[in-house]
């Protein structure tokens, strides 16, 4: 069985960590009407159906607070089948699917702007917020993996979108997710470590993280992580929550580690700086503006404020918290 199966409707699956915004969903994945051609059609068909339109994996937006611009499935006529997807279903039946147009959106409207996951993914309510990532994720999937890793010719989705096909050989291939940890390492003085890119700006710090090597279980690579970049030695290990990153493909799965506050020693390559930080230097630092956190859409704010024990204010500046291949 794949095991992309149906999620619980309701759950976050968020954990120790509570709800996390790219981790949220309201709907039934409807696993089973993904490969029903017939029962697709049904769905696509009835009146509360509805479609989010992603132009280059971004949306249009209305209100404030946001919500998905949806538009209601039957007044797509002649969808292109290849590149719509489903996404889920409510408990009324009404069924979401998505409609992946690579091209830019017909004449770019200043007042009507398109908006992705990092501007909205954490403003959406919780419907919204599961399809958009839904939606995204799969976009990514469908973009990088056209051609069969068998024998490379070019393969055809299937309709429900979580599918394709190779023509010539037969194989099926499924939607990928690249495991990838991220830690809060504490050491016994209660101090976290935290670590600076070069490619970021001044004094933007976030957590260490980095993606999980094939063979490897997801608390040795928290370890070989740490070690790798700061020199530091990791001992207990405790997963505390995760939530998807679909640029492209990540599931970013959140720990609390454990270690001796040794002084850390850079790699030079991915993280020019790390630093030991205790509650009271993270608080002046941020209050004086010479530090910058990860933002409100991030696991990797979320890791620092659970060891912090509440909420940050909110600081500016990109975002740079996914691990770089
Ligand atoms: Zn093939």
């Amino acid at each position: 069985m794949h095991p992309d199966e149906p999620d619980e409707p309701g759950a976050t699956g968020a954990g120790g960590l509570g709800s996390l915004a790219l981790a949220r969903s309201t709907l039934d994945r409807a696993g089973v009407l993904r490969l029903d051609e017939a029962g697709l059609r049904v769905a696509w068909a009835r009146e509360d159906s509805r479609v989010l339109v992603l132009h280059d994996r971004r949306v249009r937006v209305l209100g404030d607070p946001p919500r998905l611009a949806l538009v209601p499935a039957r007044s797509v006529t002649d969808p292109d089948e290849e590149h719509r997807y489903l996404l889920g279903r409510d408990a009324t039946g009404a069924c979401y699917f998505a409609l992946d147009l690579t091209a830019p959106a017909a004449p770019a409207d200043p007042g009507d702007p398109l908006v992705g996951v990092r501007d909205v993914g954490a403003l959406l309510d919780d419907r919204d917020a599961g399809l958009l990532v839904h939606a995204v994720a799969l976009s990514h999937w469908h973009a990088g993996h056209r051609h069969c890793p068998r024998c490379g010719a070019l393969t055809r989705p299937e309709p429900g979108g979580h599918r394709r096909r190779c023509p010539v050989d037969g194989s099926e291939h499924y939607p990928r997710t690249d495991p990838a940890v991220i830690m809060a390492v504490v050491d016994e003085q209660d101090r976290i470590l935290l670590g600076h890119q070069g490619r970021w700006p001044e004094g933007r710090f976030s957590t260490l993280a980095g993606f999980v090597d094939p063979g490897e279980s997801a608390e040795a690579a928290v370890r070989r992580e740490v070690q790798e970049e700061t020199g530091v030695v990791v001992g207990a290990v405790r997963y505390l929550g995760s939530q998807p990153w679909p640029f492209p493909g990540s599931l970013m799965l959140g720990f609390v580690a454990s270690a001796r506050g040794d002084r850390p020693t850079v790699d030079g390559e991915e993280i020019s700086e790390a630093r030991w930080f205790t509650r009271g230097l993270l608080a002046s630092e941020l209050a004086a503006g010479r530090l910058g956190l990860p933002p409100e859409v991030s696991i990797a704010r979320r890791l620092i404020e659970y060891w912090y024990g509440s909420p940050l204010p909110a600081s500016p500046g990109p975002v740079g918290t996914a691990p770089v291949r």
